[in-house]
């Protein structure tokens, strides 16, 4: 029986605990915070539950567009949050975000005991505790583990998985205190809606957390060091969301670097490198996040980081000490749970000897939680842009979609990428409300080789936002170009 142990409970070491014992390994999990990982309990479930109150009141929002008149009166009216600003004002409709927040919290410890649940009926053995790897004497690796009671014991393994995930990174001079300058881990302890957020950070965990924010009720200010929000993502994309975010009454500023985050009396104040600064009531912190790769004796027993600390790893999980391999965000390789988890499985099924492809990062369907949601999948703008690709592209706009236009959706689009000659589907980009749920016709003709003809004659519901992506499929069939 092969013996497995595994550094890190999130998606990266969960999954593959379970892969590797339905393959009849015997496994041991040390996992020092808490089953499911910061994905569970600090990330992505409890964001994306945040998320969905915001997504609540932006309906509400917006419903007025659509003939609803809040307290049976007329439009606008006074008082409480507008849930989304000032597309339309619902009137008095606000958030309690402590129950808000109960909720999110209660909802991450129940996925997390759900997991720790099917790992223990899988026969997972399940330790709480910091683990470290130790340099390998025998044939056996050795992994130490101290428990919170301060006591240490040790694992031998055949094969080791890191799985250990990553932090916030902290700058210096903006330092968390945990009541008025927070990580997205903290957001989740405050009582009472902040009334004017400053954000600073405008990738992904910015701009979800300032879109949110928004819609509960808080004024928000997004500061960004980049030419726009979202600079890692398409930017036609990125430039819909900017332009709704501003629209509803977000402060978005731009080409602008926060040098340091202080306390005021009541509040907080944001200094720019440039000067300037911005006082707002709360500060989120979201430049970025480092691996937890320092502490685990890596460099000792041959494990080999990159200059900025993830582990290195190869298609199929191995690092660079043999029987020692990694998956997720402690690889950096994209950081998302989804391929977290399947780097985890593609490491056991290599490592228990079963038949496995390698990662292939083409085919990875990632979104962007704003409203509207950004989805994509396969090729980008910037590889065709730049001549790394060769694709003949479409993009058709929401608003002659219509069930767009009965649901009142304004802001939007389906872009489909597609070979020349051969029509492949390449990728796609969709920008729409629950553009992850949209994306799974796309991410299928990537994964499975589709033609835009085939996606063309594929039957979508009349009226439905998926009539856009067919639509967009007959736009790119090859017969056009005859
Ligand atoms: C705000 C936010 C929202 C996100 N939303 C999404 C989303 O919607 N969709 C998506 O796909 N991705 C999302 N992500 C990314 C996603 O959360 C990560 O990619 C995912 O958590 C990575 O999983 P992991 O298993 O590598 O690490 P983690 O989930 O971070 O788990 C690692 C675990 O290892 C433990 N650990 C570390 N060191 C040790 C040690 N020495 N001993 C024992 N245990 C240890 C940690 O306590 C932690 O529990 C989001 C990220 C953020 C920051």
């Amino acid at each position: 029986m092969t013996r497995i142990a595994i550094i890190g409970g999130g998606p990266g070491g969960y999954e593959a605990a379970l892969v590797a014992a339905q393959l009849g390994a015997d496994v041991t999990l040390v996992e020092r915070t808490g089953v499911g990982g910061a994905c569970v309990i600090t990330d992505c479930v409890p964001s994306k539950t945040l998320i969905a109150t915001s997504e609540a009141m932006t309906s509400l929002a917006l419903s007025p567009r659509l003939g609803v008149r809040f307290g049976g009166g007329s439009r606008g009216g006074s008082g409480g949050g507008s849930g989304g600003g000032s597309d339309d004002d619902t009137g008095s409709v606000a958030v309690d975000l402590a129950q808000v927040n109960a909720r999110v919290r209660a909802l991450a410890k129940a996925q997390s005991d759900d997991i720790a649940g099917r790992l223990a009926a899988e026969g997972v053995t399940l330790i709480n505790g910091s683990a470290t790897l130790k340099a390998r004497t025998g044939s056996a690796h050795r992994v130490e583990v101290t428990t919170a009671d301060g006591s240490s014991d040790g694992i031998e393994a055949d094969v080791v998985l890191l799985a250990t995930g990553a932090q916030p990174r902290i700058l210096p001079t903006a330092v968390p205190d945990g009541e008025r300058i927070l990580t997205w881990h903290q957001v989740y302890d405050l009582e009472v809606l902040p009334e004017r957020l400053i954000v600073v950070g405008s990738g992904v965990t910015g701009a979800e957390f300032a879109g949110a924010y928004q819609a509960l009720g808080s004024q928000v200010t997004l500061v960004s060091s980049r030419d726009r929000v979202l600079p890692g993502e398409d930017a036609d994309a990125a430039a819909v969301v900017e332009a709704v975010f501003t629209r509803r009454g977000m402060a978005v500023v731009n080409r602008s670097r926060a040098a340091a985050v202080e306390r005021t009396s009541d509040g907080v104040v944001v200094k720019l490198d440039d000067g300037r600064s911005y006082e707002g009531s709360h500060c989120l912190m979201a430049v970025g996040s480092l691996p937890n790769t320092g502490d685990l004796g890596l460099p000792e027993a041959g494990v080999r980081l990159s200059s900025s600390g993830f582990i290195e790893v190869d298609r199929v999980s191995r690092s660079s000490a043999p029987g020692v391999y990694a998956a997720g965000d402690c690889t950096g390789v994209l950081m998302l749970a989804s391929v977290a988890a399947m780097q985890g499985r593609i490491a056991m099924w290599h490592a228990l000897g079963e038949a496995v492809h390698p990662l292939r990062l083409s085919t990875v369907a990632a979104n962007v939680f704003t409203d509207p949601e950004i989805a994509t999948v396969g090729v980008s703008q910037k590889a065709v842009d730049e001549g790394r690709v060769e694709a003949r592209a479409v993009k058709l706009p929401l608003g002659r979609n219509p069930r767009a236009k009965m649901a009142g959706i304004t802001d939007g689009f389906v872009k489909l990428f597609a070979r020349p000659g051969t029509g492949l589907v390449l990728g796609g980009v969709v920008v729409a409300p629950r553009a992850s749920e949209l994306i799974l016709p796309l991410s299928m003709g990537v994964q499975l080789g589709l033609t835009v003809d085939q996606v063309a004659q594929t039957f979508s519901v009349y009226p439905s936002l998926s009539g856009s992506i067919t639509e967009a499929g007959r736009q790119l069939m090859e017969t056009h170009l005859d």
